[in-house]
């Protein structure tokens, strides 16, 4: 199958199996799993930061920051289309007490100033303490500008707020922007990271921080259920993405680029933005579930919607991306 609905999709290369099959093992609970100490120490020393914990996902990681930054009434600003706010079920007010505060994202992901800015709360009995900023880079595919960030984070900080980064893809923005991952992640309290998106592994995530923040976000892990066993089985396959799919992924974003182009040359779709390795595109609304069906049958799997977003992986050549083109123009031309 070529399957376009998104990076998670990759499924482990028999040199990740084996790199899993082979690796040291203990009982991470009880802090002796060598493998996971080793992508732990390799994911702070890589980020610059003094202190790593692997999760069994990037939902989990991102609640444990929410909830080792935000105590019982405090709140988090956040975007309107922030994974943390709009897709992880209501974790941080469900699970963390947590208010979120959303404001809505200008067009290229960020969070203006201003917006921020009015959305701190004064210290006062009729509101929820404003803790926190989160951002999350890259959003919708595209990456945060870097002076955005240090600016955006600079405000927090003079207001007294941390800041988190929901940095799921945070290696496709630093790829396409030549920026290492620790520049990346220098004006943040804490990142989350994804293992299970375009770096390829089964199942994973990494946040990173500062030692108490990371000691605090140890004990949600366990409450919230992520406290794992011989999980260097699955660290060992971050380990193994991390040595061999990072640097790769400018082929992902070289592609969607080449993905973009031979969309917009097809008269009925309006191809609306692409970046890194996210493509979006509109098709007319009464196309969409036949088009979606007729690509199905060709072995081509995609979320057809009115914007329909088509990710690039590990997973899709070139020539993938190119038979799926032609399908879309074979399916018009009937
Ligand atoms: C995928 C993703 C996450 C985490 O998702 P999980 O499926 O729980 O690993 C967080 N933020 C963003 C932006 C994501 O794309």
């Amino acid at each position: 199958m070529i399957d376009l609905r998104s990076d998670t999709v990759t499924r482990p290369t028999p040199a990740m199996l084996a790199s899993m099959t082979s690796a040291p093992t203990g009982d991470d609970v009880w802090g002796d799993d060598p493998t996971v100490l080793r992508l732990q120490a390799a994911m702070a020393e890589r980020t610059g930061k003094e202190a790593a914990l692997f999760f069994p996902s990037g939902t989990q990681s991102n609640l444990a920051a929410l909830m080792a930054h935000c105590g019982r009434g405090d709140e988090y600003i956040v975007g309107q289309q922030a994974h943390t706010y709009k897709y992880e079920g209501g974790g941080a007010a469900v699970l963390g007490s947590i208010q979120p505060q959303p404001i809505d994202n200008a067009p290229d992901g960020s969070l203006p100033l201003a917006k921020i800015e009015s959305a701190i709360k004064p210290i006062d009995d009729h509101f929820a303490r404003t803790r926190l900023l989160a951002l999350e880079n890259t959003i919708g595919g595209k990456v945060l500008p870097a002076e955005y960030v240090s600016e955006a984070v600079g405000l927090a900080r003079s207001r007294g707020l941390a800041t988190h980064l929901d940095g799921a893809r945070a290696f496709n923005a630093a790829v396409a922007s030549g920026q290492p991952i620790a520049a990346l992640c220098a004006p943040f309290d804490s990142i989350s990271i994804c293992f299970s998106k375009g770096l390829g592994a089964p199942v994973g995530s990494v946040l990173v921080g500062s030692k108490a923040l990371i000691d605090s976000a140890h004990r949600w892990r366990k409450v919230l259920g992520g406290g794992m066993r011989q999980s260097g089985v699955l660290a060992a396959a971050c380990l193994y993405a991390l040595e061999n799919n990072v640097e790769r992924l400018a082929d992902d974003h070289a592609n969607a680029a080449h993905l973009a182009q031979a969309l917009a040359q097809i008269e009925q779709v309006k191809v609306t933005s692409h970046a890194t390795n996210m493509v979006f595109a509109e098709f007319p609304a009464e196309h969409c579930a036949p088009l979606e069906a007729w690509l199905k049958e060709r072995g081509i799997l995609t979320q057809m919607l009115y914007a329909s977003r088509f990710v690039t992986h590990l997973d899709l050549t070139r020539a993938d991306i190119d038979t799926f083109v032609a399908s879309v123009k074979q399916y018009f031309a009937r």
